[in-house]
């Protein structure tokens, strides 16, 4: 096992690595941003390293400071956490090639599936579902047109190389196709310096459902099972639960088959979610992630596996501790995302934290690097905080969710609390009945009243 790692992140992931790492008697190395320097995470780790400014560009994305950082302080390996550098293959490989082990998938493996075409295909090949559209990128306008028709319209324009839901936009008609392609091409270029997009039948009212994966080098393959992430706002989850209240049992085993089959004709390694959208009982593949996400704490309430230790130990070569048999799912779990945020406008709100008092009890789990007394910079991710609260029942998480969100006390800086009890107070949510276009509708009616 490693002795030393090195978290390359910031916030509540960079503290929740950094547990992982001390319950596993590993030493811990934090980097951060010259605004971050009294963050929780830097605080804790045994040894912390500046790696630059405050604009991630210069820090936390920083692979010559971040790798320097890593020698110098003798760190065996490094856990990229979710965003900045995670799904970046290039790192991957330097970080390797330094003798140094990335905690998570193959360099290849993120390049394939960070290209999100290649990714498609690459499910086709292994035999996974997908969204009707476009074989591989669209070419001339021509080809478009014709794709989109066969296709048939509403169709959806997506970026080869895109993520966090930049670079998607919708052609209701052909009239419309050409400008919303260009428009399109731009925000991809812009945004990951690839302006090639491909075309997707837009579905009219799909739930959100992944699945979580762990996969150790030996070939094992686990599912911790699914997570629905349907409540959405401009394609960013807002709330995610598992498991999700739309699947039948005989649903939820057919996609925990789809995924591990894939994983493991593809080879790989380490923890990955597998994002499909879900519509008249069929699972139709849009992405995969290759890294750990924001959501895994829900899957880890309901599996009581630890993924991040599992990460840790897949990254040293040991095989999972477990097989799907001894996964023992109980109960239901619900993450609420705590940003510091206006509730009703969204406007990002930092500032200095004046109260902090985090909800306890049985079954409340809070991850967040805040403290009264801390400065939320406005550099960065406007999310502060994730409430995760577990339940024997969907009923009893909820219960349980409502009174936790009503004992959190956090001032000094908008959050979006408020939205969150109202959210969970909603006839249609306490049923279950939403699809990703649920929340939308709501902001947009609540606006106009
Ligand atoms: P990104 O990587 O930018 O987040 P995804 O492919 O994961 O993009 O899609 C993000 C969200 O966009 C999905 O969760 C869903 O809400 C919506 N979406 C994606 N593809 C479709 C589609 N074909 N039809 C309808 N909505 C879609």
């Amino acid at each position: 096992m490693f002795d030393k790692v090195l978290i390359a992140n910031r916030g509540e992931i960079a503290l929740r690595i950094h547990r992982a790492c001390r319950e596993m008697g590993i030493h811990t190395v934090a980097v951060h941003s010259t605004a971050d320097e009294n963050a929780m995470h830097v605080r804790l780790a045994d040894e912390s390293v500046c790696i630059g400014p405050a604009p991630s560009a210069d820090s936390y994305l920083n692979i010559p400071n971040i790798v320097s950082a890593a020698m110098i302080t003798g760190a065996e390996a490094i856990h990229p956490g979710y965003g900045f550098l995670s799904e970046n293959a290039y790192f991957a490989e330097i970080v390797e090639a330094h003798g140094i082990a990335f905690i998570g998938p193959s360099p290849q493996h993120i390049q394939t599936m960070g290209d999100k075409v290649a990714a498609k295909k690459t499910m086709i090949e292994a035999g996974v579902p997908v969204v009707p559209g476009s074989e591989g990128a669209v070419g001339s306008p021509e080809d478009a047109r014709q794709t989109a028709e066969s296709i048939g319209y509403p169709v959806l324009i997506k970026a080869s190389g895109g993520g966090g839901g930049k670079g998607m936009k919708v052609a209701e008609t052909a009239e419309t196709l050409a400008e919303q392609i260009n428009l399109a091409r731009r925000e991809a270029k812009a945004n990951f310096g690839d302006e090639s997009v491909y075309l997707e039948k837009y579905l009219a009212n799909p739930r959100h459902i992944e699945l979580q994966i762990v996969a150790d080098e030996q070939g094992g393959v686990v599912h911790l099972g699914e997570r629905d992430c349907s409540l959405q706002r401009k394609h960013q989850k807002v709330l995610e639960e598992a498991p999700s209240p739309a699947l039948n049992a005989a649903e939820r085993e057919r996609l925990g088959e789809i995924g591990c089959t894939a994983i493991r004709r593809l080879g790989y390694r380490n923890a990955g979610t597998l994002e499909f959208l879900y519509e008249n009982g069929e699972f139709y593949f849009i992405e995969m992630n290759t890294r750990l996400q924001v959501e895994h704490p829900v899957s880890e309430a309901i599996s009581g596996i630890d993924i991040v230790r599992e990460q840790i130990r897949i990254a040293a070569g040991a095989p999972l501790s477990f097989r799907q048999k001894d996964i023992d799912f109980q109960g239901h779990a619900i993450e609420c995302r705590i940003n510091a945020e206006d509730p009703a406008t969204f406007a990002p709100w930092p500032g200095r934290i004046v109260e902090y008092h985090p909800p306890g009890g049985l079954g409340v789990r809070v991850d967040s690097g805040l403290y009264a007394g801390y400065s939320v910079p406005p550099y960065y991710d406007s999310m502060i905080a994730k409430l995760i609260v577990h339940g024997a029942t969907r009923n009893e998480c909820l219960m349980r969710l409502r009174r936790a969100l009503e004992e959190f006390v956090i001032t000094g800086v908008r959050t979006t609390i408020p939205l969150h009890q109202e959210l969970t107070a909603q006839s249609d949510f306490i049923n279950g009945r939403y699809d990703i276009r649920w929340l939308e509708d709501y902001v947009a009616g609540q606006a106009a009243v």
